[in-house]
């Protein structure tokens, strides 16, 4: 089985995880304050990751990696191509999850995707100041991926309707504007929550501040009303960068909530 992509089935959806970059051996420390240090056994493996959906019939790619080649290679091998993606929903705009939306020539990877994203973020990325501070090394793909998603882009705030099946959840705090996607199926929902949980420990202590996020205390907010959410509607949860392939439930007991990994219980689909 190639270990780069991790197919799954919820409740009448079908869909792969795909990893995008290899995984990184981090101290969860490293996200934590200090008065939430862990002992020595905090390092895990933190997967960078990318989500394909059949969402009945229409073609759906949740964030895009970090380069335009591992997420189509990864596809192919599940008989779909660029050209068929039909909505590719984004988190955010960090380089890991919109690496890939454009090819070397600066052309979409995905020409006929409807792309979506947090209205608030691209209104600060696309702004030419924001544009003009960033890095000499950053500035030139931004300024590519602004002009070519320019009119190629449904802007969503709050929570908003993409489709009549996926819903646009703002969940800022990890970046302004960062977005989680709730997606309808036939039985509990199934929602992509983007970089809201760095490791199980934010599930488990959604308060918790993340120290790499933009706007901790907003993301600490966030992610509180998040886990509720997906506890209260016993949702297939899926994260960019949890141990992959990242997908669970998340249990509430009392005021505890647990992450319940879905390979613990359940082998994946070859
Ligand atoms: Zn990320």
């Amino acid at each position: 089985m190639n270990d780069h992509i991790f197919r799954f089935h919820h409740e009448g959806i079908d869909g792969a995880v795909i990893r995008v970059l290899e995984d990184e051996i981090l101290s969860v420390n490293e996200f934590l304050s200090e008065d939430h240090q862990q002992g020595d056994t905090d390092e895990y493996a933190f997967a960078y990751t990318s989500c394909y959906l059949n969402v009945y019939g229409r073609h759906v790619l949740i964030d895009a990696g970090f380069d335009p080649d591992t997420v189509p290679g990864a596809l192919e091998s599940i008989d779909v191509l660029p050209e068929d993606i039909n909505w590719v929903l984004l988190t955010h705009a960090d380089r890991d999850h919109v690496g890939g939306l454009l090819m070397g020539n600066g052309s979409l990877t995905y020409p006929n995707a409807q792309h979506v994203i947090g209205k608030a973020l691209w209104e600060d990325l696309s702004n030419p100041e924001t544009l003009a501070a960033l890095s000499d090394e950053r500035s030139p793909f931004f300024r590519r991926l602004v002009a070519a998603l320019d009119g190629r882009l449904q802007l969503c705030d709050e929570e908003e309707a993409v489709t009549e099946d996926i819903t646009f959840l703002l969940s800022s705090g990890h970046r302004l504007g960062h977005a989680v996607y709730e997606i309808k199926t036939q039985g509990t929902p199934l929602v992509h929550t983007g970089d809201s949980y760095f490791h199980p420990l934010f599930i488990e202590s959604p308060a918790w501040i993340n120290r790499v996020d933009s706007l901790p205390d907003v993301g600490s907010n966030s992610r509180q009303r998040l886990t509720e959410r997906l506890a209260q509607t016993a949702a297939c949860v899926l994260g960019s960068h949890l141990p992959f392939p990242g997908i669970g439930t998340i249990l509430r007991d009392g005021s505890d909530y647990r992450w319940v990994s879905r390979t613990e219980h359940e082998r994946p689909i070859s």
